[in-house]
């Protein structure tokens, strides 16, 4: 009897709701793909072990064209060279074709590996708006062992900084004499507005004293950092999802059309940046970030 069979008004309106829920859920993830939240690795992994999960739904074809430079063609010619059916989903593959596109996804887009020589200096990097003052002062007050490094800079103190607590402040003619002077270990102009600087010798000093240094800087300072003492420990800090950064970053609605592009462009380019650095910690906990980081630095 057809009536039976149909089911009620409510439990319909329920499912698709949840249909939608679940395709929202899909099309963030992917959205995390394309802008190196995740790596196709973790979202594999992820499939693995819950075929229920957003990461185990998503159709093969669209996991693949989620990686950035990997187009319709391209994907096309993966899954036959992979032996996938187009209609397969991540959690319904079966061992050898998930071996299969493991391997395949290694050999292409690998995922860094920690160096095993790696110092105690540490550096905390990170798209802009991701969190990474709130996780360094964390870490200032919760793990008295590691040295906070204190920048210098030109810009101006926001009302309740401290001179030597929160910056250095110092004037133009200042920091160049400290760049002549080589006191400075990295320096990079930010924002295209103010100059910032990493002074060496507090530095030099606490690690001598074999004690631990964070130091929270920019993209530019960290591969200046990367470059002068190849055995640092390069951090990257992640939003827990795009959608979340985008969040963070144009939240307020305070900006124009013109800039909220502008920043979601660099969020992006500052996100590809991520394969440069040793390890990955992702900033869904403040407490637990700092955490992490400070496990890392140990
Ligand atoms: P703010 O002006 O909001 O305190 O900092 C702006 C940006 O400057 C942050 O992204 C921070 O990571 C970066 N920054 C702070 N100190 C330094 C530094 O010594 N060197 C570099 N390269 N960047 C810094």
């Amino acid at each position: 009897m057809a009536e039976s069979r149909t089911p009620p008004e409510v439990d319909r309106a329920a499912a698709s709701r949840k249909a939608v829920a679940a395709r929202r859920a899909r099309a963030s993830l992917k959205r995390d793909i394309a802008t190196r939240v995740v790596t196709p690795q973790e979202v594999l992994r992820r499939a693995t072990a819950d075929a229920a999960s957003p990461a185990g739904t998503m159709r093969v074809p669209d996991f693949l064209t989620a990686i950035p430079a990997i187009g319709e063609s391209k994907r096309d010619r993966i899954l036959d060279h992979l032996g996938i059916s187009p209609v397969k989903r991540l959690g319904g593959l079966g061992v050898r074709q998930r071996a299969a596109l493991s391997q395949w996804l290694d050999a292409r887009l690998p995922e860094p590996e920690p160096r095993p020589q790696r110092s105690r200096l540490v550096v905390l990097a990170g798209p802009t708006a991701v969190g990474k003052g709130t996780v360094a002062a964390h870490i200032k007050a919760h793990h008295p062992e590691i040295l906070l490094s204190v920048s210098a800079t030109t810009r101006p103190p926001r009302p309740g900084e401290v001179e030597g607590e929160h910056y250095f402040f110092v004037d133009d003619a200042e920091f160049d004499r400290m760049i002549a002077a080589g006191e400075l270990l990295e320096h990079a102009t930010v924002h295209n507005a103010h100059r910032y600087g990493t002074p060496r010798a507090p530095i030099e000093k606490a690690l001598a004293d074999g004690r631990t240094v964070l130091l929270e800087i920019d993209l530019q300072g960290a591969r200046q950092v990367r470059g002068a003492a190849p055995d640092a420990t390069l951090v990257f800090l992640l939003p827990p999802s795009w959608d979340e950064l985008v969040h963070r970053l144009v939240g307020r609605g305070t900006e124009d059309a013109e800039e909220r592009a502008r920043r979601l462009r660099t969020a992006r380019t500052e996100l590809a940046s991520q394969g440069e650095f040793d390890f990955h910690v992702v900033n869904a906990d403040v407490a637990a970030a700092a955490a992490r980081i400070a496990v890392l630095a140990g």
